[in-house]
Order: structure tokens, then sequence, then C-alpha cells
């Protein structure tokens, strides 16, 4: 049996050759380790005598691929040579090979990817020009600040991040059985794994019979996704990891389906389901599916009268005119502000929501990327009780629209907790509203180069007392939030348990996941640890 690392009857030539030599045709190209070096190469050996025109050897380990063609495709190295008492020189050498077939084609790009690196690894946005190599930004590098990014990955490349979200079994469970209740929408198709993570949804859908799976991540973890891929064989055989952005790698092929786990706190943060778009229109055929197909971010008012005393009560501190001698008074109402400049993410009781939620929904297969750019939200209510508003609740859900079974992952306040829980702007003045009166204004979302949000939330009631024959007099809460910046508000003991938890989690004990430390990814916030949450609220 002939060896995957050897191609027979290729074609090549050298284009960077100061003259370009005609093509060598019948050609073999062989991969494998250089003797000298230790590292890897592809070594192109020309049909007949291969001592007198010598074998042109490719150095891997810096080397690209570009596709020029179904059959054809140029690699490009950084080479040097070394003479005996001369300087090193050091070039780039340009080789274009065309295989035989497109299927040998595809098979010479995967076996060039996995022996430069044991993980393959896209290089960013390179594009041919005048038969030279240019580089270009990506569309992620023109938006997001490369401090921002850099965290970001860094966050990403650590195990135990990871190891909170697969540990998060609402969410792991229902993309596991959004995918094995679709295996129609997998069997013998070609999956694109968008920011795989370590992996885990490549091997689910590897699962579900995809004839491919090309696993996609930028950070460190696509080292510990390829070794987790190695150890599974039976599913590894047909997975491919590829190291790099979404905006910037390149895919020997288009993909039957998507499938992702883009979402932050109030689905929009990291700006993640941009490079979800950017992945379907660059990677996915016509007609393609997408796991998740839409999502929607949910939103109420909300009362509660603990929650404001409690961020009001942190800036007291900025009260006191005598702290060692000095007067703290002139910060307090910039402390207070910025307080109530966070959102707050923790699980809350349902009952204190005050109006039917409303929806604003995303398209996940058919929204432009720049549609994420900024988001507005009309907002309107009808409030069921009087009381005082304190802001505006919101979380989202997604939904799987599968084949056969249509499945939606929710994190809604009363079902059973997430890692994203839920997500409430609280406004530093509360408005005051009878049953049944209007509450109405705006939710704007406005994307930032730190990949997240600044959120803008007004709020209004129109009073029908004192001024009535006015037309009333109108009540506006503005505020302000950094979605960057969330305060997680976890390790606070939780009254709030819902019956269902409580049976949810008697049902499940052996699938709960283990462990005591739980971060908050998606928030990301790395240094956040609450170690309190499981025994405080029950939560995994
Ligand atoms: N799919 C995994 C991981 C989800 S977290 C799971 O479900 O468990 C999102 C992952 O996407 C992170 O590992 C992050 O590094 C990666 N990611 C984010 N933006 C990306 C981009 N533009 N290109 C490639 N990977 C990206």
């Amino acid at each position: 049996m002939a060896s995957p690392d050897v191609f027979p009857n290729v074609s090549f030539s050298d284009v960077s050759a100061a003259a370009v030599a005609p093509a060598a045709d019948g050609a073999t190209a062989a991969f494998g380790i250089d003797a000298a070096t230790g590292g890897p190469r592809l070594s192109l050996v020309k049909a007949g005598k291969p001592e007198v025109e010598p074998t042109v050897q490719v150095n891997l380990s810096d080397a690209q691929i570009f596709k020029l063609g179904p059959r054809e495709w140029l690699c490009v190295s950084d080479e040097s040579e070394a003479k005996a008492g001369v300087e090193e020189k050091s070039f780039s050498r340009a080789i274009n090979v065309v295989l035989r077939t497109e299927a040998e084609s595809k098979a010479f790009y995967l076996t060039f990817q996995r022996w430069k690196h044991r993980v393959i690894s896209g290089k960013a946005g390179e594009s041919l020009g005048n038969g030279s190599i240019i580089s270009s930004i990506s569309k992620f590098d023109t938006k997001i600040e490369a401090s921002s990014a850099k965290m970001y990955f860094h966050y990403y490349g650590q195990l135990l991040h990871q190891q909170n979200m697969l540990q998060d079994f609402v969410r792991t469970g229902t993309y596991y059985a959004a995918v094995m209740e679709n295996q129609s929408d997998f069997e013998g198709r070609v999956v694109v794994d968008v920011g795989a993570g370590s992996g885990i949804l490549s091997l689910f859908a590897a699962q579900a019979g995809a004839r491919h799976v090309y696993a996609v991540e930028a950070s460190e973890m696509a080292e510990h996704a390829q070794r987790l891929i190695s150890g599974n064989p039976s599913l590894g055989q047909r997975i491919t990891v590829i190291k790099g952005k979404v905006e910037e790698v390149e895919l020997p092929e288009k993909a039957d389906i998507l499938i992702s786990e883009p979402m932050g706190t109030l689905l929009v943060n990291e700006r993640m389901l941009e490079s979800y778009v950017i992945a379907r229109e660059r990677f996915l055929a016509p007609d393609g599916k997408m796991f998740p197909t839409t999502g929607r971010i949910h939103m109420a008012p909300f009362s509660d009268e603990y929650l404001y005393v409690e961020m009001a009560n942190k800036a007291l501190f900025w009260q006191q005119h005598n702290f060692f001698g000095v007067d703290l008074t002139p910060l307090h109402g910039s402390a207070f502000q910025g307080y109530f400049s966070q959102p707050v993410v923790d699980a809350f009781d349902p009952r204190l929501l005050i109006s039917p939620p409303t929806y604003h929904t995303l398209d996940f297969t058919s929204m432009k990327e720049e549609e994420l750019y900024e988001i507005d939200i009309p907002l309107s209510f009808v409030a069921s009780v009087g009381t005082r508003v304190h802001g505006l609740a919101c979380w989202f859900d997604v939904l799987f629209n599968g084949s056969t079974v249509q499945r939606w992952l929710t994190t809604a306040p009363g079902s059973p907790t997430t890692h994203w829980y839920q997500l409430r702007c609280v406004l530093s003045q509360p408005l005051y509203v009878m049953a049944g009166q209007e509450i109405t204004g705006h939710l704007h979302l406005v994307a930032h180069s730190a990949q997240s949000y600044t959120i803008y939330l007004t709020m209004s009631a129109k009073m029908w007392g004192v001024g009535a024959e006015q037309g009333g007099i109108l009540q506006t809460a503005t505020g302000k939030f950094e979605l960057k910046e969330p305060y997680y508000r976890l390790s606070q003991p939780q009254s709030y348990m819902m019956p269902q938890d409580q049976q949810q989690q008697q049902q499940l004990p052996s699938l709960q996941p283990q462990g005591s430390e739980l971060q908050m990814q998606d928030g990301l916030s790395p240094g956040i640890t609450i170690d309190q949450v499981d025994q405080d609220c029950g939560l995994h």
C-alpha cells in the first residue's frame, strides 16, 4: 500500500527561481522529517535521475500553502543556505505543485498541514498579488484591539476555562442532544466547528456521522484539542484541527453545516457572533445549516429592592468625612455611578419580573456581520403590579433548527441555571409605576474594540397623576453600562431557588459535573473565581 505521505506523479516547478524552470512532470512529493534539521520537510523528487537533478526540499516549519486551483497549490517556505566560510543566506522559496485529482489535492493539503505542525496552523490573511506575498490585515484585526485579543485567546487557551464550559451540563448536554437528535444533518456531511476550544463539538459531530470536521480554534487550546481528538481515534480520523482565526484560515472545501458556541453574556458579549457570521460567509455552502440557527435576547423590567440597596451601599464607603483624616466625599458621586455602570450577573427569581418579557431575534443564517456592531431594541411593557422598577433584566436563548428536532438552549430565570446566569442593568434612579402602566424605552448596544459592548438603557413611565391634563408627567431613567465589566453577584447567598431547579438537582446527581471552582468564562473576567457557588446556590 502506498504511504499516505507520498504523492506520486505530481508536477512541480520552482516559481521563485531566478529563471522559472519548466514544470517537472511525473515527480514524487514526499512528506517527512529532515535528517539534518529534525524538522518537517516536503521533498519533491524529479522523475528520472534525482542524483543529476537535485531534489527540491521545502522546510515546512514556517511554510504556508495557498490554493491556486482545484488541483494546484503554491508552497511558500523560508529557506537558508549555509556554505562553509560563507555567511548564511536566507531566502523564500515558492513551489508550484499540481496533483492528479481533486481528491489527491485535498489529501495533499491536509498532509502538508499535518506535517507542518502536529496541529494544523492556518496562517493569517495573506494573499497573492503580482506573484508576491502581501500581508493583509484580517477583519478581526481591523476591529479588535490587539491587547484585548491577546488576553481573550490567552484565557481560552487554558484548560480550566474549557472545563468550566464543559461542566455546564445544561449547555453541553443541550448541544449533545441537538446534534444526536439531528443525525441526518451530520451524517456524511462536512462540518466546520467555529471556535472549537477543546474540540468537544467536533467530536459530537463525528459521533453523529460527519464525513469530515474542520475544528478551527485560534487559541493555544488547538494543541489540546488535537491531543483529545488523537486520543479518540475512531472519531478523530475524521477531524482536522486547524489553528487560527476563522477570519483568516483557509479550508480545502465548503461545509454543509457549521457548529459553534459563540454566545457570551447577553448573547453578544465577546463579539464572537461576528466570527460565526464571517465563518458562514467564508465556509458554508449555499443552503448549508447552522447550529445554532438563531438567537434571541429577552428583556423584562424587574423590581429588586434588596439588590438596589446593596449596590447603593457599596458607595457608602466614600461618604466618610474622616478616613485617616481624609474627606472621601468628593468621590462619592463617581463611585456611585461606577457601581451602577456594572451590569449584574447572577441567577434571580423570575418572580422579580414585573411584566411579560419581549425579545429581539438574531438570525445567524442571514444576518450581516455589521448588524452586530450596533443593536437598537425598542422597549414596551405593561406593568402587572404597582412597584418601583429598578431596571431591565436580560437573558438569551438559541435555537438548533434541526431537520428532525428543534431544540432550544435557554438561559432564562427559573430554568436550570447555566454558567451565563442572567444579566440585569440596574438604574441609579428607579421608576415608580402603577399596575397597568406602560413602560417604554430603548436598549442600545454599541460594540467596541475590546470585544464587548457599551449598553445604553432608557426607561420611561408616564404618570397620570399631577399634570394629567397636560398629558401626564414622563419619568425617565437612563443608564450606561459596560458589558465587559459585570458585577458577578454569585458568592452572595442565593435565596432564589425554584422548585423545578431543586427537582432537577435531585434527579441528576450522577450527572452533576464535579469541581469546586466555577470560573466565569464568557463574561471574560479572568481572575474572578467563585468558590462559593456550589454550596451557596446549588449550581452545578
Ligand atoms: N466549542 C467549544 C468552545 C467554545 S468557547 C465548546 O463548545 O466547548 C469559544 C472558543 O472559540 C474559544 O476557545 C475561543 O478561543 C474560540 N474563538 C473565539 N473567536 C475565535 C475566532 N475568531 N477564530 C477562532 N476561534 C475563536
